[in-house]
């Protein structure tokens, strides 16, 4: 048993079941046993992959993009450039890199880190030395005063989800008990839950919903703060419009694994419901894109073919397969969406379309 299991079991006999988005709290950030709070676990010898971490053509487009918004928006003297969840620190690296290049933003640039974890808060200082972060536990302590260029790369699914399952014209939400000494999933009394009113519309009795009031709570400041002081946000995760059905994760070693099964040691997450993330926002969005047009549209060949020119051997074969899975309808580029917020009155990033 691990040593949350424990803690978890302990938890359920004394206070009863408890829902799956304190359960993925639990398991992801528990302050000393949590997945994230332990671990990096990013790459090949981790236990999965992401965007950043497989090329840093995915880092390079969304500097640029970035550093067109600022030109655009008439080079403001001085902007937050903020990135949530940082993982490792990868992507906000290949950003740094890539925006050197465009006189005046690197230098208008305060960095600023939304990370729970205190471990990979300590990777990303390691990444990037050189530059002098600024961490936060919420997106509230941001400065209200600078506009906001800000990158997500999925970070929203990490976020802990309520499982909501018709009954009527309520809900009963999914908990996770204790059956003899084993972790089960059980159900909770019917309910009415305000924020899934308008699902009553499309769903029937047994269907599941999920529900992620973390995720428009910062979305909602996010948004405020762009509208009122300028720039962008870019969000990138695998998900899509209107969610429907468990969409609950556990990946330990680059596989499935149930998500009950040896707690706090496999990544939990759920796909991103972008219509409820931009639900209320105070800012425009772009219309959801899928994640390969996007970077198509931002010229990913070309660069995969200027980077190409220095590989052979080995290094070319991955340096394709990296362009391939970013891109690619059957690998990352249509299961990953992305969408970015913009004031009103400005145009929306270069690769989106309103
Ligand atoms: N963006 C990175 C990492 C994605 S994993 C990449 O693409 O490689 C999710 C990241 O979000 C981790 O850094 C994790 O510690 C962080 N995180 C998860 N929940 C969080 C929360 N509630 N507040 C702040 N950071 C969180």
């Amino acid at each position: 048993m691990t040593a949350l299991e424990t803690i978890l079991k302990a938890q359920i006999s004394a206070q009863g079941p408890m829902s799956v988005a304190q359960f993925m709290s639990l398991c992801l950030l528990h302050p000393k046993h949590g997945y994230y709070s332990t671990r990096d676990p990013f790459g090949t010898g981790g236990d999965f992959i992401t965007a950043p971490e497989i090329s840093q053509m995915f880092g390079e487009l969304i500097g640029l993009c970035l550093a067109h918004v600022w030109i655009d928006q008439g080079q403001p003297a001085k902007v937050a450039l903020v990135e949530l969840g940082p993982g490792r620190g990868t992507l906000m690296a290949d950003i740094l890199r890539t925006i050197r290049a465009v006189p005046g933003f690197a230098a208008a640039c305060d960095v600023h880190l939304i990370e729970a974890s205190p471990h990979l808060r300590a990777a990303q200082k390691n990444t990037l030395t050189g530059y002098i972060p600024t961490w936060h536990d919420s997106v509230a302590t941001l400065p209200d005063d600078q506009p906001i260029y800000c990158a997500a790369n999925e970070f929203f699914d990490a976020l802990p989800i309520r499982q909501m399952i018709r009954n009527g014209d309520g809900w009963r939400e999914r908990m996770i008990g204790l059956e003899g000494d084993t972790l089960s999933f059980g159900l909770s009394e019917v309910a009415p839950l305000d924020a899934l009113a308008h699902r009553l519309e499309d769903t029937k009795d047994g269907d599941l919903v999920e529900h992620c009031p973390a995720a428009s709570a910062i979305m909602q400041t996010l948004g405020a703060r762009i509208e009122a002081n300028g720039g962008a946000a870019l969000i990138f995760d695998y998900g899509d419009w209107r969610s429907l059905g468990d969409t609950l994760q556990a990946v330990r070693d680059h596989e499935m694994v149930d998500p009950l099964h040896r707690p706090g040691q496999s990544d939990l997450s759920a796909h991103v419901d972008f219509e409820a993330l931009i639900a209320d926002l105070h800012c425009h969005h772009s219309r959801l894109t899928p994640q390969g047009i996007f970077l198509e549209r931002l010229g990913i060949t070309q660069r995969a073919q200027a980077l190409a020119k220095s590989l052979s051997g080995p290094a070319l074969d991955q340096h394709i397969a990296a362009h391939k899975r970013l891109t690619h309808a059957d690998e990352m580029g249509t299961i990953f969406k992305t969408l970015a917020l913009f004031p009103e009155g400005a145009n929306p990033p270069a690769g989106y379309e309103t």
